[in-house]
């Protein structure tokens, strides 16, 4: 029988690259925010996440598929990701206490954020206001959208569940992995249809 954490495990697209220690495939985390490198197969892997990210995956793992002969590391990297590098687990360690009850509660539908911030994240601007966000990059480029969940994803690429399981924690909330893989599940279906709010119907 396929063990719990096998049939949890996600899959992935990644790119073949080739580099000094041989060809390898690419892939983007959406847990870490960053590219991890795998041997060239397309078979369930033993995630990149590093020991202490708090990634669900190092328990799943996580399935890997090629999606171009011709890539190049840039690639796997979403296309939303422009104005930085940085991680979105280290940009939580430098944000207050109150600041990540702020977002959570904004997250939750409890309270709107802060009526306008303006924030400089590496190359890039980053305002909030109201629900609405926009984030103009070194290049001149202008992003915009709604909800911090999104906003998560143009910065860091991580997916709306590893960002709210990433908000909860930073609160003080402990998950085990098969929590913080379920949690974030149900986040992210919850965003895809729609994201009603409480009294609203799910469907
Ligand atoms: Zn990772």
């Amino acid at each position: 029988m396929i063990p719990l954490s096998r049939r949890l495990a996600p899959e992935f697209p990644a790119m073949p690259a080739s580099t000094s220690a041989g060809p390898r495939w690419e892939m983007w985390c959406d847990w870490c925010g960053e590219i991890h490198r795998h041997e060239p197969e397309a078979k369930h892997h033993k995630a990149g996440c590093a020991a202490g990210s708090g990634s669900p995956y190092r328990w799943t793992g996580y399935y890997l598929y090629p999606v171009s002969e011709l890539g190049q590391a840039s690639n796997v990297v979403p296309a939303v990701l422009r104005p930085t590098q940085h991680g979105f687990a280290k940009a939580l360690k430098g944000c207050s206490s109150q600041v990540a009850a702020h977002a959570v509660r904004a997250l939750l539908g409890t309270s709107k954020p802060k009526p306008c911030t303006k924030k400089q994240i590496g190359q890039a601007y980053v305002v909030v206001d109201g629900t609405r966000w926009h984030v103009r990059s070194e290049d001149g480029g202008l992003c915009e959208g709604e909800d911090l969940l999104n906003l998560a994803w143009m910065l860091y690429g991580l997916r709306s569940g590893a960002a709210a399981v990433q908000f909860l924690e930073l609160l003080g909330c402990r998950f085990d992995d098969l929590a913080a893989i379920e949690i974030a599940h149900a986040v992210d279906r919850w965003t895809a249809r729609g994201r009603p709010s409480r009294g609203g119907t799910a469907s």
